[in-house]
C-alpha cells in the first residue's frame, strides 16, 4: 500500500525542500503598493497539516505577509454561507484567460466571470452579511480568522495602500455598476476588499486554512466547522480552474491540486481528505503566482503523490 499522505507528510524533509527552492532565484517582487515592494526575495516558508491537526513547518513559515488574493476563496466560501443562491446568480464560474485584474464582465449578463479575479472578489466580499461596510469587513475578518484557528489581523498600512491605489479596483466596481451588477458605493465595496486583502496571514496560517478546505470546511488544528460541507466542493473546484490565474491549467496539469495565489507571495492548496499546503515566497511570475510557491507544490505532488487525478493510493488493487 503506498503510504498516506499523512505518512508521507510525517517524514518528508520539508526543510530540504526549501533549501532547493532559495536556490531559484528567478521572479520579480510586486511594486504594486510600497508595502509589498519592500519584501525580501530571500525568505521562503513552506507548512503542512494534516487530519490530524499535525503542523509541520520550515524556518519562514512563521513569517507575516498580507494574505491578498489567497483571501478570495475563503470570502467566496463565506459569501455562500450567508446567501449561497445570490452568490452564484451575481458571480460566473467561468475561468477567463485574462489577468486577474482585467477589466472585464461577461458580456451578456454584467457578471464578474468567476470569483478569483478582482471584479468577482470585489462582489462577493460585499454579498456577506452585513449592512455597513465595517459590519460585512468584521464578517469576513472573523470568518477567515476560523478558517485559520487564531484571531487574525489587518496590515493598516497595506489596506490603507490598497485603497489609496486602487483606481483599477474602483473603475470595476464602477462598471459593475453600470451594469446593475453592484449596488452598494463602489468606495465602500474597495474598502471591504482592500481591508479583506490586507489581513495578515503566514504560510503555517494558509496551511491551515487549506485544511479546512480540504476536510470538508472542519478546521483539524480547532475541530471547528467552520462552512458546512457542502459549500466546499463549490469553493475547490473554482480555485482548481481559476486559482492560479492565466497559470491555472499548467498548475492543474503538473500539480493537480484547487489552490489560490496572492502577489504577497503566498500560495494556499487543498489536498482533499488530505492535507492543507501553505508557502510563502515573495517572487512572483509572469501570471502573479509565487514562483518557489509553485515549485514547491510541484515537487510535493509528484513525491507525495497529491494529484488530484493521479494513481490511487491502493494502485496494486486496479492492476
Ligand atoms: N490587492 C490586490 C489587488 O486587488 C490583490 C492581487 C492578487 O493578490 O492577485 O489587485
Amino acid at each position: 500500500m503506498t503510504p498516506t499522505a499523512e505518512e508521507h507528510a510525517e517524514r518528508y524533509d520539508l526543510h530540504g525542500l526549501r533549501q532547493q527552492m532559495l536556490r531559484e532565484s528567478s521572479g520579480t517582487i510586486d511594486d504594486s503598493i510600497p508595502e509589498l515592494a519592500a519584501a525580501s526575495a530571500d525568505v521562503c516558508g513552506i507548512a503542512i497539516v494534516d487530519d490530524d491537526g499535525d503542523t509541520r513547518t520550515t524556518p519562514d513559515a512563521d513569517l507575516e505577509f498580507s494574505v491578498q488574493s489567497a483571501v478570495k476563496p475563503f470570502v467566496y466560501a463565506l459569501a455562500l454561507v450567508d446567501d449561497r443562491e445570490r452568490v452564484l446568480d451575481a458571480v460566473g464560474t467561468e475561468p477567463t484567460g485574462e489577468a486577474f485584474d482585467a477589466i472585464v464582465l461577461e458580456s451578456e449578463t454584467g457578471r464578474p466571470p468567476n470569483p478569483m479575479v478582482n471584479a468577482g472578489a470585489l462582489l462577493t466580499a460585499n454579498l456577506v452579511d452585513g449592512s455597513t461596510p465595517d459590519e460585512r469587513f468584521a464578517r469576513i475578518l472573523s470568518g477567515i480568522s476560523a478558517f485559520a484557528g487564531r484571531e487574525l489581523t489587518v496590515d493598516e498600512n497595506v489596506s490603507r495602500s490598497e485603497q489609496l491605489l486602487g483606481d483599477r479596483n474602483r473603475a470595476l466596481g464602477y462598471l459593475m455598476r453600470s451594469r446593475g451588477t453592484l449596488d452598494i458605493e463602489v468606495d465602500d465595496a474597495v474598502s471591504v476588499y482592500a481591508r479583506a486583502c490586507s489581513i495578515v496571514v503566514t504560510a503555517e496560517v494558509l496551511a491551515t486554512m487549506g485544511a479546512t478546505l480540504a476536510f470538508g470546511g472542519r478546521n483539524p488544528v480547532t475541530g471547528e466547522q467552520v462552512v458546512p460541507r457542502e459549500v466546499v466542493p463549490i469553493v475547490l473546484s473554482i480555485m482548481a480552474t481559476c486559482g492560479m490565474y492565466d497559470g491555472s491549467g499548467r498548475w492543474m496539469r503538473r500539480v493537480g491540486l484547487p489552490a489560490k495565489s496572492g502577489v504577497a507571495g503566498g500560495l494556499v492548496a487543498s489536498v482533499p481528505w488530505q492535507l492543507g499546503l501553505g508557502v510563502y515566497s515573495p517572487p512572483l511570475d509572469g501570471e502573479g503566482n509565487s514562483v518557489r510557491g509553485v515549485l514547491a507544490c510541484e515537487k510535493l505532488s509528484d513525491d507525495m503523490g497529491l494529484h488530484v487525478f493521479g494513481p490511487p493510493r491502493d494502485e496494486a488493487r486496479y492492476r
